[in-house]
């Protein structure tokens, strides 16, 4: 076993930490404070020098233009952009464009590959994925009402999605449908690129999150697709392939996501423990001195340690093993990560008092929009129940003594 990271991604690592507390944290502020959209020429300014830095789109292929680094370096990489709400935004590999980009590299035709492939890996546009259905529960997608009816060359494609995420702004959305109605339950569903300017795409709202409706980039969008038509060329993989291209999309976009937040455990912590050490909560007493506090700090320590190692097994697993051998593990860290996550925000908000309920830290910020991590890609309980049902069969016919 080898804890050692290589040369090349400590100066790596080095460049992207720098770029983060100079170039990113400092544009929080306003960025809590202001519509997203009146930040994005800052942004791209800084998209810039990250190009130039060639640092862009650190897990994309390198034939399309990113670094190419493997899931393991990509860990790292993450956990370093994932302490500002800015960083995978503005390095090209943010959620859900990196997982539309591994769909479309794997199963995408030539011509999708170079209309929207190209582009979405050059920051040239944006994506989203809509398959979660208002009415129906996103934790057993099979159960799905919109359908996508073949017309002449085209699908017809009616429905009801939310939380498409950065639908607001982007070029096109991968859509879940049904289309072929009559197969079993896994083959019913399609996925289908619909451009966001095609007739009957309808972007309702963006749904307002703990309070905040977002736009652009950082919204979640209600979408009504009315008769909305495409051509069959559309179709990503086969017909009918949809939640085995799903499945291929979430294994990898839940450790993404638990990357990220490793990254948010760190930022609350160095927060938390600034603050511990800084405010004066008695003549010349810093909270610090509070054994309390003291004991929050050192769980918060092990409970990250123990997260952030169980992300780089999975992905040591992933790289090694391949992603349906580790689902377990893969399973495991989403709802550790996400619960650990919760706990270090919200330790560390407590810590910061009156001004942890403020925007004047990123804390907020973070506990508002961080809490959908127990629900998203796999809620909690569904990721509780498949591991413990895997671990239950493998005892079958098992002595223990
Ligand atoms: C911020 C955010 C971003 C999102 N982004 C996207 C996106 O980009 N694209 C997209 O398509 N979807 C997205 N989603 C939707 C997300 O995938 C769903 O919310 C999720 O799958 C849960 O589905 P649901 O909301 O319908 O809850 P339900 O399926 O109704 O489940 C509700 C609750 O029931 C419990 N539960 C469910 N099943 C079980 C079970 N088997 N055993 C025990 N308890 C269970 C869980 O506690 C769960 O939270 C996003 C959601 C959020 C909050």
């Amino acid at each position: 076993m080898d804890f050692a990271i290589s040369e090349k991604m400590q100066t790596i690592l080095g460049m992207i930490n720098e770029f983060v507390d100079n170039e990113l944290i400092p544009m929080e502020p306003e960025f809590m404070a202001k519509p997203a959209r009146s930040l994005l020429p800052a942004i791209e300014e800084k998209r810039k020098m990250v190009r130039q830095m060639e640092l862009w789109a650190p897990n994309h292929p390198q034939e399309y233009g990113g670094m190419g680094l493997d899931l393991i370096d990509h860990a790292l990489v993450s956990e370093a952009l994932g302490r500002s709400p800015l960083g995978h935004f503005v390095f090209g590999c943010q959620a859900p464009d990196a997982g539309n980009i591994e769909i479309l590299h794997q199963f995408g035709t030539v011509e999708q590959k170079e209309k929207y492939l190209q582009p979405l890996v050059d920051g040239k546009i944006r994506s989203c994925f809509s398959m979660t259905e208002v009415e129906l529960p996103g934790s057993n997608p099979v159960m799905m009402d919109t359908t996508a009816v073949k017309d002449g060359d085209d699908y017809v494609i009616n429905g009801q999605k939310w939380y498409t995420s950065s639908a607001d702004g982007a070029a096109f959305a991968i859509v879940m449908a049904v289309t072929n109605p009559d197969a079993g339950p896994y083959l019913q569903a399609s996925m289908i690129l619909v451009p966001t300017d095609a007739p009957g795409f309808n972007l309702v709202r963006n749904i307002p999150v703990m309070g905040h409706a977002g736009e652009d980039y950082f919204s979640h969008g209600e979408i009504l697709y009315q008769n909305c038509r495409v051509p069959q060329k559309n179709l990503l993989g086969q017909e009918g392939h949809g939640f085995a291209i799903a499945q291929e999309r979430l294994g990898p976009g839940r450790i993404h996501h638990c990357m990220r937040w490793i990254g948010i455990c760190n930022r609350a912590f160095d927060l938390m423990v600034a603050r511990a050490r800084d405010r004066i909560i008695a003549p010349n007493r810093k909270l610090a001195t509070k054994q309390i506090i003291q004991s929050w700090i050192a769980e918060c320590a092990a409970d990250i340690q123990a997260a952030r190692l169980m992300v780089l097994h999975a992905a040591w697993m992933i790289e090694k093993i391949g992603k349906k051998e580790a689902r377990n593990e893969i399973s495991l860290i989403k709802f550790v990560v996400a619960n650990t996550m919760q706990k270090v925000i919200d330790r560390a908000l407590q810590v910061h008092g009156g001004l942890g309920m403020t925007d004047d830290t990123v804390l907020a910020f973070f506990y508002r929009h961080e809490r959908a991590a127990r629900i998203y890609d796999g809620a909690d309980e569904v990721h509780k129940v498949s591991v413990a049902k895997r671990i239950l069969r493998s005892y079958e016919g098992k002595k223990v003594r």
